[in-house]
Protein backbone atom coordinates (compact mmCIF):
# COMPACT_ATOMS: atom_id res chain seq x y z
CA UNK A 1 0.00 0.00 0.00
CA UNK A 2 1.09 3.81 -0.85
CA UNK A 3 0.66 6.98 0.82
CA UNK A 4 -0.48 9.49 -1.99
CA UNK A 5 2.67 10.64 -1.80
CA UNK A 6 4.17 7.78 -3.06
CA UNK A 7 5.54 6.38 0.35
CA UNK A 8 5.21 2.50 1.05
CA UNK A 9 3.65 1.63 3.95
CA UNK A 10 4.40 -2.08 5.30
CA UNK A 11 5.39 -2.68 8.58
CA UNK A 12 8.80 -1.34 8.85
CA UNK A 13 8.02 1.92 8.21
CA UNK A 14 8.57 4.59 10.92
CA UNK A 15 6.31 7.56 11.70
CA UNK A 16 9.19 10.01 10.69
CA UNK A 17 8.50 8.48 7.12
CA UNK A 18 5.19 9.69 6.86
CA UNK A 19 4.25 13.41 5.90
CA UNK A 20 2.85 15.74 9.05
CA UNK A 21 -0.58 14.93 9.48
CA UNK A 22 -0.49 11.45 7.36
CA UNK A 23 -2.12 8.19 8.69
CA UNK A 24 -1.90 4.94 7.92
CA UNK A 25 -4.73 3.60 9.19
CA UNK A 26 -6.93 0.81 7.62
CA UNK A 27 -9.10 -1.95 9.63
CA UNK A 28 -6.60 -3.72 11.78
CA UNK A 29 -3.45 -2.48 10.76
CA UNK A 30 -2.36 -0.89 14.46
CA UNK A 31 -0.84 -4.34 15.37
CA UNK A 32 1.13 -4.41 12.21
CA UNK A 33 2.64 -0.56 13.32
CA UNK A 34 5.71 -0.56 16.14
CA UNK A 35 4.31 2.57 17.58
CA UNK A 36 6.39 2.02 20.99
CA UNK A 37 9.33 3.84 19.60
CA UNK A 38 7.10 7.46 20.44
CA UNK A 39 7.12 6.78 24.26
CA UNK A 40 9.29 9.32 26.31
CA UNK A 41 8.47 7.66 29.52
CA UNK A 42 7.83 3.94 30.00
CA UNK A 43 6.16 2.10 32.56
CA UNK A 44 7.75 -0.82 34.88
CA UNK A 45 5.87 -3.85 36.27
CA UNK A 46 6.90 -4.65 39.40
CA UNK A 47 5.56 -8.57 39.33
CA UNK A 48 6.03 -8.92 42.94
CA UNK A 49 3.73 -5.97 44.15
CA UNK A 50 0.78 -7.35 41.68
CA UNK A 51 -1.92 -8.61 43.25
CA UNK A 52 -3.59 -9.54 39.96
CA UNK A 53 -6.43 -7.54 40.02
CA UNK A 54 -6.35 -6.57 36.53
CA UNK A 55 -7.39 -3.24 37.15
CA UNK A 56 -4.94 -1.72 34.37
CA UNK A 57 -5.78 -3.90 31.04
CA UNK A 58 -8.76 -2.02 30.28
CA UNK A 59 -7.30 1.31 31.04
CA UNK A 60 -4.57 1.14 28.26
CA UNK A 61 -5.21 2.79 25.42
CA UNK A 62 -3.28 0.84 23.55
CA UNK A 63 -3.91 -2.75 24.62
CA UNK A 64 -0.43 -3.30 25.56
CA UNK A 65 -0.96 -5.19 29.07
CA UNK A 66 -1.42 -8.30 27.61
CA UNK A 67 -3.14 -11.33 29.72
CA UNK A 68 -2.79 -15.14 30.24
CA UNK A 69 -4.43 -17.30 31.97
CA UNK A 70 -6.12 -14.73 34.05
CA UNK A 71 -3.04 -12.81 34.67
CA UNK A 72 -1.25 -10.20 33.26
CA UNK A 73 1.86 -10.25 31.49
CA UNK A 74 4.50 -7.39 31.20
CA UNK A 75 4.27 -5.06 29.06
CA UNK A 76 3.56 -4.94 25.21
CA UNK A 77 6.94 -2.39 24.04
CA UNK A 78 6.09 -2.51 20.64
CA UNK A 79 2.78 -0.54 21.33
CA UNK A 80 2.84 0.91 24.86
CA UNK A 81 3.10 4.79 24.30
CA UNK A 82 3.96 5.76 27.72
CA UNK A 83 1.18 7.62 28.53
CA UNK A 84 1.19 6.61 32.03
CA UNK A 85 -2.74 5.87 32.49
CA UNK A 86 -2.18 2.37 33.85
CA UNK A 87 0.65 3.71 36.57
CA UNK A 88 -2.16 6.40 37.74
CA UNK A 89 -4.71 3.12 38.19
CA UNK A 90 -2.80 0.48 39.86
CA UNK A 91 -3.85 0.68 43.46
CA UNK A 92 -0.77 -1.76 44.54
CA UNK A 93 2.22 0.54 43.28
CA UNK A 94 3.26 -2.42 41.39
CA UNK A 95 3.97 -0.60 38.34
CA UNK A 96 6.88 2.43 38.15
CA UNK A 97 7.16 5.09 35.99
CA UNK A 98 10.67 6.06 34.22
CA UNK A 99 11.87 8.06 32.07
CA UNK A 100 12.58 5.92 28.43
CA UNK A 101 16.23 4.53 27.94
CA UNK A 102 17.40 4.45 31.39
S1 LIG B 1 1.74 3.54 29.80
FE1 LIG B 1 -0.22 3.86 28.69
S2 LIG B 1 0.08 2.81 26.73
FE2 LIG B 1 1.67 2.03 28.12
S3 LIG B 1 0.80 0.18 29.04
FE3 LIG B 1 0.34 1.90 30.43
S4 LIG B 1 -1.71 2.60 29.83
FE4 LIG B 1 -0.90 1.34 28.13
S1 LIG C 1 -3.51 -2.64 38.42
FE1 LIG C 1 -1.54 -3.05 39.42
S2 LIG C 1 -1.94 -4.76 40.81
FE2 LIG C 1 -3.63 -4.69 39.35
S3 LIG C 1 -2.99 -6.09 37.69
FE3 LIG C 1 -2.33 -4.05 37.09
S4 LIG C 1 -0.20 -3.92 37.84
FE4 LIG C 1 -1.17 -5.64 38.89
Amino acid sequence: MKTKDGVEINEEIKWKDICPGGTVAYPGSADLFKTGDWRSMKPVFKAGECKQCLLCVPVCPDSSIPVKDKKRLDFDFDHCKGCGVCVKVCPFNAIDFIKEGK
